[in-house]
């Protein structure tokens, strides 16, 4: 077995190292796409699931728009197409011929969803618009990493028109809200909800809210983001209603997203020296059943496995039954390198005990469990893996989180020990690029409910306006 690199000897090796080995993905002949691999990909469905049901919840339905967009209308919006272009691929040629009009391979869809909200919107009768697509999109990135940043990916981007400032802003928070929800409740990984500055915030919106959550080499992860449009677009593609007072208006729009990156994110939060350490709620095999015996096993202690897989099943537990003739030790290290979170050990004394080993695989605890009540007994164990793993991912993230008004010790904390670090900002987009230079940390984001913390900046003498979220970030 092809060994994982620490996590302290060299992060980045490590993931990629666990993302190979735990078959989640692979890289393509196309420089930085990625083939999703089955293992991955179920990962994807559980956390893609997750997020469809709470979207419909809120009210919101599900529609798709085409791959190509006319050059045209994504030239539309001026700040948008800036903010794109550098990494915009375009279809030149098709059919055998050269197009009149080259087409964009959508970097988002803002532009076709535009287009075609004009034409659906008449009348104030006809908002809110609450639409959401599963689709992939095409971003070109020269530096890539499997999940966290791909030049093809798969997302969920929402699209909404409103008829007033109001509600356009209270959709943009409630999908903050519902990202958190899934990204802690889900995922296990805390995150915090904030405001981007105006450099870093979507080309072309009124506001941007993100997530942000830490990773265990104390980088920051963008996790989710939701976008406050204004009537940017609205003006850009004439999304014009009738008001109830008969004057004609421009609807407010907003448009959120969450990504493949999620998974990455995941992997980054949990994971250890073994290799992947799953949450349940995403784990494609909750439960895994290995049986041990002598050479005989299959007809001592198979049938009572299978049995047991069957109950559990039933239970509604995701299991899987390893019946590969291969030494249980060797069985258990693959496992845990797939990151399953409970193991299941069976062998012909606990049959006797009608009793199971299980280990945890978060903490590595292993307890007899008796057969009676088993799944009940596993699903307990399940919701307590899941919330040790976000209670432990809490404890690191506020650990490496430090407040400063010392520019000094910012600087000592963005090169020792890394993480987030809370400190006043004047607003100044000049400052914060400074401050990115000298120290490659980012403003995350300025958390909802922060107020502004008096004093002056972190890095110049002026009045701070916020309170500000900086970390290196992926
Ligand atoms: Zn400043």
């Amino acid at each position: 077995m092809d060994e994982i690199t620490p996590r302290s000897q060299d992060f980045s090796r490590w993931y990629l190292d666990v993302v190979r080995r735990a078959e989640l993905a692979d890289y393509s002949p196309v420089k930085g796409c990625m083939v999703i691999r089955p293992y991955g990909y179920a990962i994807w469905e559980l956390l893609q699931q997750a997020l469809d049901s709470r979207i419909k919840a809120t009210g919101h339905v599900n529609a798709y728009f085409p791959l190509f967009i006319p050059n045209s209308l994504l030239t539309k919006e001026a700040e948008h197409v800036e903010g794109f272009s550098p990494q915009v691929a375009y279809v030149t040629h098709a059919g055998g011929e050269e197009l009149e009009e080259k087409l964009v391979v959508r970097p988002t869809s803002e532009a076709i969803i535009g287009t075609m909200y004009a034409n659906w919107v008449q009348s104030w009768r006809d908002l809110p618009i609450l639409i959401n697509q599963w689709a992939n999109v095409v971003r070109w990135e020269k530096k890539t990493y499997p999940f966290l940043r791909t030049t093809e990916f798969l997302w969920q981007e929402g699209h909404t028109a409103h008829e007033t400032e109001a509600e356009s802003e209270e959709e943009t928070l409630k999908i903050l809200d519902l990202y958190a929800d899934v990204s802690e409740s889900v995922l296990a990984m805390p995150v915090v909800k904030g405001r981007k500055t105006e450099s870093e915030k979507f080309a072309g919106a009124l506001r941007t809210y993100s997530i942000e959550a830490l990773m265990g080499d104390g980088r920051a992860l963008q996790a989710g983001t939701s976008h406050n449009l204004g009537q940017n677009f609205a003006k850009a593609f004439e999304i014009k209603f009738q008001a109830r007072d008969k004057s004609v208006q421009y609807v407010w729009g907003t448009s959120w997203g969450v990504t493949t990156r999620l998974v990455g994110g995941m992997i980054m939060v949990h994971g250890d020296d073994s290799g992947l350490v799953l949450p349940p709620n995403v784990a494609p095999y909750q439960v895994v059943i290995v049986p041990i015996g002598r050479d005989n096993w299959r007809e001592t202690v198979l049938p009572k496995a299978l049995e047991i897989q069957s109950q559990l099943r039933a239970a509604g537990i995701r299991v899987t039954l390893d019946e590969r003739d291969e030494r249980p030790g060797w069985k258990f290290s693959e496992w845990e390198m797939r990151g399953v979170p409970l193991r299941v050990e069976i062998g012909p004394k606990d049959i006797e005990k009608a009793a199971v080993l299980v280990a945890r695989r978060d903490t590595r605890e292993k307890q007899s469990v008796s057969m009676e009540g088993l799944a009940q007994r596993l699903g307990d164990l399940l919701a307590d893996v899941q919330k040790s793993l976000f209670d432990r991912a809490r404890q690191f993230r506020d650990e490496h989180t430090h407040r400063t008004s010392s520019y000094d010790e910012f600087k000592q904390i963005m090169e020792g020990r890394p993480g987030f670090v809370i400190a006043p900002w004047c607003g100044s987009a000049a400052c914060e690029a400074q401050i990115k230079t000298e120290t490659q940390a980012t403003i995350r984001n300025m958390p909802l409910g922060s107020s502004n913390p008096g004093g002056t900046c972190i890095r110049r003498d002026a009045p701070a306006t916020a309170e500000a979220w900086f970390a290196k970030a992926y």
